[in-house]
């Protein structure tokens, strides 16, 4: 049992009091499910400065971090109570379940603010080639995966890195040798770049006729014949050939994808970018009651059609299960593929820029419908130019209609912003939406993108934070590992899962370990309109819970590289226990 500190137990009874008129009364509610014995870090006292300083009322000393409550109640989808294992006793009747937690961490529950979690569901049914490093190897998995594939049935597969292949991209030659009756389709980690083999071109009629289309190319060998490797926008050539997922299978998709999550800790996630498809997944598995964690659906700016019908209809907004209050865009494309827009050429890639806005397929009339429709925007912007460019946009809209500003519109990634541009946040009141994965694990070849001084400003959450932005982080999965220890362990040492480099990668941009904590709590619950409802373990709000084996705040502070070995012992979402493996 960790030592709770006398203040804190004031705090406790506090809450007690707020809730139910007085502890140890007979109007304590009797709660549904009381966890007990835990090490409570309810993030309820002062939020950090932005330079990362503890609040004077946090419960952290010169001893380091301490928790600030033992026990919750919960009736229904609500908090009803929170404080000492004591104090909760008045809260246990004949039907509530108590689960004794033996000192276990219990957190608000953990958000994912970037998610494309039909994508995780997929990797299920096609090929993972996620850490492969030759494309030997690649080819390999792809043989191992097919031992039934039908002659002419498709082979989908995902996950190599176009980061980190973009100097030596494999070709068609052995991909085709081995596969010359079914058509293979191979994404990128990131979908910024396709590698198939010649059956699939000829399937998607992409021969050496067929033009580069606007914002994308076709890589081509010294005769001008395409080389299996399609780039940026040039990738819907091919993937649009692939037979269509079914609704059905989207269902499936997507339910899969949300069931991983609530394994792995997360009450809920932002789904950046929702088409027809993938909302009416959305909304039949709410109706069905079947949605394992919450979904804060951000409709995608590319269907029309759907962006027209929530227009129509106006922002969801609610206690459910299901909230549309966003819609997603891009305005540029990846840097590692070098499709992001930057000011300046690309180091290594003198001639260079990238693409953006209507080159890009941003519709800037929609956006700014929606956004006068009441839904808040998350805008793709990865390069300088694409940054500086959408926040022109915003401003602009901002300007002409400047009862949008209260939607609290977020910049997605905001990966490299030029140094002149961080102080522009703030008026237009945007949220950085970040993804601590993205910083370790592009950090190979960022830098030669970008040369030693613009590479200041990217992944600069420190330097945002300074100029008082607020942040939010995630994973962009299934493009990176979601795991929350990774995800934490990343935002507080700038170090990937091999714990390089050793000092950290620029690490004055680091993230202390209350900051992480947040920015997947709190500061998502900010970023989605939800911080009356949820992001801190109080009464009143969602009784949204995730329960861990170590102390995030403490090892994090103390003995980071600590982090990669937690584990997820239960999460509750609205009240009920989705998962749990004490
Ligand atoms: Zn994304």
């Amino acid at each position: 049992m960790n030592r709770i500190p006398a203040a804190v137990l004031t705090a406790g009874l506090l809450f007690c009091f707020a809730f139910s008129a007085g502890c140890g009364h007979e109007s304590a509610p009797i709660a549904d499910l009381v966890l007990v014995n835990g090490s409570v870090y309810s993030l309820a006292w002062g939020e950090p400065s932005e330079d990362g300083t503890i609040a004077d009322d946090a419960p952290h000393d010169a001893s380091g971090w301490h928790p600030d409550a033992e026990a919750v109640a919960v009736t229904g989808d609500r908090i009803v109570f929170v404080g000492t294992t004591a104090d909760a006793q008045v809260h246990i009747g004949g039907t509530t379940r108590v689960i004794d937690t033996a000192g276990a961490v219990i957190l608000p529950g953990l958000v994912d603010s970037h998610a494309h979690i039909q994508e995780l569901g997929r990797e299920k049914v096609q090929v993972n080639l996620v850490g492969v490093q030759t494309e030997e190897e690649a080819i390999d998995r792809v043989v191992d995966h097919a031992t039934d594939v039908v002659p002419g049935g498709w082979i989908i597969g995902w996950g190599w890195d176009e980061g980190a292949w973009a100097n030596r991209y494999p070709t068609l030659s052995l991909l085709s040798e081995r596969f010359p009756d079914n058509p293979v389709v191979l994404r990128s980690l990131h979908g910024f770049a396709v590698w198939a083999n010649r059956l699939a071109l000829v399937e998607a009629g992409i021969d050496r006729e067929t033009p580069d289309p606007d914002g994308g190319r076709i890589l081509r060998d010294g005769s001008g014949n395409p080389t299996g490797i399609l780039i940026d926008r040039a990738t819907t050539l091919l993937t649009s050939a692939i037979p269509e997922t079914t609704d059905e299978q989207m269902k499936e998709f997507v339910l899969a994808g949300l069931e991983t999550m609530a394994r792995d800790g997360y009450v809920a996630v932002h789904q950046a970018g929702a088409d027809t498809q993938i909302m009416r997944a959305f909304e039949e598995l709410e109706a069905e009651d079947r949605l394992p964690v919450r979904v804060y659906a951000m409709i995608s700016l590319r269907d029309e059609p759907l962006c027209r019908r929530w227009i129509e209809r106006g922002p969801k907004i609610d206690d459910s299960m299901l909230t549309a209050r966003s819609v997603k865009a891009y305005y540029d494309a990846a840097l590692g593929s070098r499709g992001a827009r930057l000011l300046e050429d690309y180091t290594d890639r003198p001639g260079h820029r990238g693409v953006s806005g209507a080159d890009y397929g941003f519709d800037q009339e929609l956006a700014a419908e929606m956004m006068r429709a009441g839904f808040q925007i998350g805008i793709h912007a990865i390069g300088d130019a694409g940054n500086r460019e959408t926040l022109d946009f915003l401003e602009s809209v901002i300007h002409a209609s400047p009862e949008t500003k209260a939607l609290r519109h977020r910049v997605e990634h905001a990966q490299v912003v030029h140094p002149d541009d961080f102080a522009r946040f703030v008026p237009a009141g945007l949220i950085a939406a970040m993804q601590p994965p993205h910083c370790v694990e592009d950090k190979t070849w960022a830098e030669a993108r970008l040369g030693p001084d613009r590479v200041k400003g990217a992944y600069a959450w420190r330097t945002l934070r300074r100029a008082g932005v607020p942040l939010t982080f995630s994973a962009d999965l299934a493009g990176s590992d979601h795991d929350i220890f990774y995800g934490l362990h990343a935002a507080i040492t700038r170090r990937d899962k091999e714990r390089q480099p050793p000092g950290g990668w620029y690490p004055e941009q680091a993230m202390t370990a209350e900051e992480a904590l947040r920015g997947y709590t709190n500061w998502s619950a900010f970023s989605a309109g939800w911080e009356d409802r949820t992001g801190r373990l109080q009464p009143g709000k969602w009784a949204d819970i995730t329960v861990i084996d170590l102390d995030p705040l403490s090892v994090g502070e103390s003995e980071p590289g600590r982090l990669l070995d937690g584990r997820i012992l239960s999460t509750i979402v609205a009240g009920t226990v989705v998962f749990e493996d004490y």
